[in-house]
């Protein structure tokens, strides 16, 4: 069966398709939408109040600056609305309020906003990795004293376990970035970044031709397996315990758990 491959990738469709190509493929190329959750609504809050605190001037990066920006972004741009809408909620609007206010002013034991020298923020990029087409957005990007380039992503979740998931693992988005960066517009970046905000962690790490050659190699090998798969119609099921939390198999349409709502779709319409 010959599915069509997506145009192009970005470095969290490659991520999906490590993770299981069976994701991979219900996401997008059957294009099932995944709703919301609580903790990608927590996390994608967060990254918009910080996005708009690094676009006031340096001296009013300050942590009632960070309140206003929080609160008008709450009542009047729908993200109330957002949490009120969810699905399966893990407490109330206070909580998520008290969760996501918690997490970004633990920012200030991480960096001093009033000196992060702020270079761009969701800053989209194409770019031809080894003839793969990638599309992305870069969180942030900041210059270090030294005028060397520093490519950032918060989180809101845990510190993964490093038995369940490699350094290689850990750093391949940022990496992937770094590569696009490189390939697209010739900059070199030096340095990455998590922010764990919710655990005041903050981990980097310095790019390196090494690490950027494995994060290259990881692009076009999964490409290839993308197109392999697409021509055979064959996507893997990675069964995990993970699977307890993927939506796909709370919806019934994973074929690893008894899910026959695509095939039945598909054979109907053949
Ligand atoms: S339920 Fe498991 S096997 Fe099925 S798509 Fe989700 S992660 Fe993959």
């Amino acid at each position: 069966m010959l599915l069509e491959a997506p145009s192009h990738l970005s470095p969290s469709s490659v991520n999906l398709f490590r993770d299981c190509p069976q994701k991979f493929k219900l996401s997008y190329i059957d294009k099932i939408k995944v709703p919301s959750t609580w903790h990608t609504v927590l996390g994608s809050f967060v990254h918009k109040v910080l996005e708009c605190l690094y676009q006031a001037s340096p001296n009013d990066r300050t942590q009632e600056t960070l309140k206003k920006i929080a609160s008008d972004l709450w009542s009047n741009h729908g993200w109330s609305a957002q949490v009120e809408g969810l699905i399966e909620k893990h407490g109330t609007d206070l909580d998520f309020k008290q969760s996501a206010f918690e997490a970004l002013t633990n920012l200030w034991s991480l960096e001093d906003p009033v000196v992060t020298n702020i270079e761009g923020q969701e800053i989209e990029i194409i770019a031809s990795v080894d003839g793969v087409v990638m599309k992305g957005y870069i969180d942030r990007i900041s210059l270090d004293t030294d005028g060397s380039i520093v490519i950032s992503d918060y989180k809101t979740g845990k510190v993964p376990n490093p038995k369940f998931k490699s350094e290689d693992d850990k750093w391949f988005q940022l990496l992937a970035y770094a590569l696009m960066l490189r390939e697209s517009q010739q900059k070199l970046a030096s340095t990455l970044e998590l922010f764990y905000l919710s655990k005041k962690i903050k981990h980097s790490i310095s790019v390196t031709d090494k690490n950027l050659e494995i994060a290259q190699r990881t692009i076009v090998s999964t490409r290839a397996s993308i197109d392999e798969s697409c021509k055979s119609g064959e996507f893997l099921c990675k069964v995990t315990k993970l699977c307890d939390w993927c939506h796909f198999k709370k919806v019934n349409v994973c074929p690893a758990h008894n899910g026959s709502f695509i095939e039945a779709l598909r054979t109907r319409n053949e």
